[in-house]
């Protein structure tokens, strides 16, 4: 039920965001029709529009509407945006090129000094679309840093719209109607408008909804619990296994925020934790807060959770390092509701010093009907538990034989190469698609 209700959602924003793709195309057939062209370069110019309506709803898909999100999960929609910003940039980039294979005099168009406006623009909207694109593929080979990319990526793609809505008017073959171009302008306005209502509008709501730092502990495995309380306000209503953004330091519109699972109890609002390990610049800043200093949540956030699953007769949760933090919630959260349904949890980490609550972990299984299995990459002499990486062996091992696998959810949050080594093995023993989770802490 839950299930169909999630996928019936999913089906409907997809729909939706179709629609939306399309219907400036259909505006654009509405009303005294110009002249036409030859087939190619009308075409070209179908192409150039369409991918330009597909680059103008990309603001949509990063302006973290909970709503949207919600079926998909907040990777998939990244990834999504991801993957169709290479769609749009080949429809766009099909604009030019068919022209000049069709008319090769308009490749004096690419002479920026003679070209008129309208040409300028689209050029200059076309490569620096290039630099976008390239900068966010390539960003690590790049060593570009997190932050100054996301700042300049919402930079260049407003530029980019903006050029190309020049570049559109400026042709002006099928915006030849005033209200055809305002339409249009609005379009992009509008899209524009909530990348405004990203770093304006939600900085200022989250002022309004500060956090305090209660304390920060240590962990195993070089990570830090910082807990922090709602301050003036009720807090965050979360499903165990969300994550929120979280902004210490600064202001909620300096754009250094970064997201953490929740790791503590879905149970508890009054109190929030993060548990986080020290990876970089940020990171490493964690174990410096102070008690009674500001912090700001955008949230919760994501898919990755079991009360997503309500009726699933057991849960297994695969972690690999830092990935146990939307688990530990998921399991407290069951330990504080007293359920007793089947739980497997298969842990791995670098070595038992580095096992994060590993302690707590132990204490759980008294709480929970909870078969906890660590997995070492470098265990200890003397260490009779399972060692190396969770393989596909593993996985056969430990959980339920064939005939009852499909009665269980599956959860997945770790490394990369760790997540997609245990895809690639429950697909490969038969664990249906729909019915394994993932969380990747690698959104970009
Ligand atoms: C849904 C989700 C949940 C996460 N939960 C946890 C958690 O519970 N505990 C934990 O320790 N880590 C978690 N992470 C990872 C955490 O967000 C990154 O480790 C952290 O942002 C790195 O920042 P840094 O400046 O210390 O490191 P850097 O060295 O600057 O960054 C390392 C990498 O982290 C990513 N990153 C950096 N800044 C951001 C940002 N602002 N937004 C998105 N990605 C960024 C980039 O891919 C970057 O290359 C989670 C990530 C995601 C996407």
């Amino acid at each position: 039920m839950v299930r169909t209700k999630i996928l019936l959602q999913g089906i409907f924003w997809l729909l939706v965001y179709v629609l939306l793709a399309a219907a400036p195309l259909l505006l654009l057939k509405i009303g005294e029709a110009p002249e036409g062209r030859e087939f190619w370069r009308e075409l070209s110019v179908a192409l150039g529009f369409a991918g330009l309506s597909m680059m103008t709803l990309q603001f949509v898909l990063t302006a973290r509407f909970k709503t949207i999100k919600a079926p998909y999960g907040a990777d998939v929609v990244y990834h999504f945006h991801r993957q169709i910003s290479l769609v749009a940039f080949a429809l766009i980039l099909a604009h030019p090129l068919l022209l000049f294979i069709n008319a090769p005099q308009t490749l004096a168009l690419l002479n920026l000094v003679s070209a008129p406006w309208r040409a300028r623009m689209g050029v200059t909207a076309v490569v620096l679309l290039l630099v976008l694109i390239g900068a966010s593929l390539w960003r690590k080979q790049l060593k570009i840093e997190y932050t100054a990319w996301r700042i300049w990526h919402g930079i260049l793609a407003t530029v980019v719209v903006a050029l190309s809505m020049g570049h559109i008017i400026l042709a002006r073959h099928y915006l030849n109607l005033p209200w055809k171009q305002a339409l249009w302008i609005a379009y992009g306005a509008f899209w524009v408008g909530l990348l405004a209502y990203v770093r304006v509008v939600k900085p200022l709501l989250l002022l309004r909804r500060p956090y305090v730092v209660e304390k920060v502990t240590p962990e195993r495995g070089n990570a830090w619990t910082l807990t922090v309380r709602p301050q003036g306000h009720a807090g965050m209503k979360f499903m165990p296994g969300q994550f929120a953004w979280l902004t210490a330091w600064k202001t909620p519109f300096a754009d250094a925020e970064h997201p953490f699972s929740i790791s503590s109890s879905a149970c508890r609002t009054d109190r929030l934790d993060f548990t986080i390990k020290e990876l970089g610049d940020f990171t490493r800043t964690i174990k410096d807060l102070q008690p009674g200093q500001k912090v700001y949540l955008d949230g919760p956030f994501g898919a990755f959770s079991i009360d997503r699953h309500p009726h699933a007769p057991q849960f297994a949760f695969i972690a690999g390092g830092v990935g146990i933090t939307p688990i530990m919630s998921m399991l407290r959260t069951l330990a504080d509701r007293g359920d007793r349904r089947p739980l497997l949890l298969l842990y791995a980490s670098r070595d038992w010093e580095s096992v994060i609550f590993r302690e707590e972990l132990e204490e759980l299984k008294n709480k929970l009907n909870l078969t906890l299995v660590h997995v070492l990459e470098k265990p200890p002499a003397g260490w009779t538990g399972e060692s190396g990486f969770i393989n596909q062996t593993l996985l056969e091992r430990y959980l339920p034989k064939e005939k009852e696998r499909n009665a269980i959810e599956i959860f997945i949050c770790g490394p990369p190469p760790m997540m997609n080594a245990v895809e690639a093995a429950l697909v490969r023993i038969g664990v249906p698609l729909g019915d394994f989770h993932s969380e990747r802490f690698n959104l970009v």
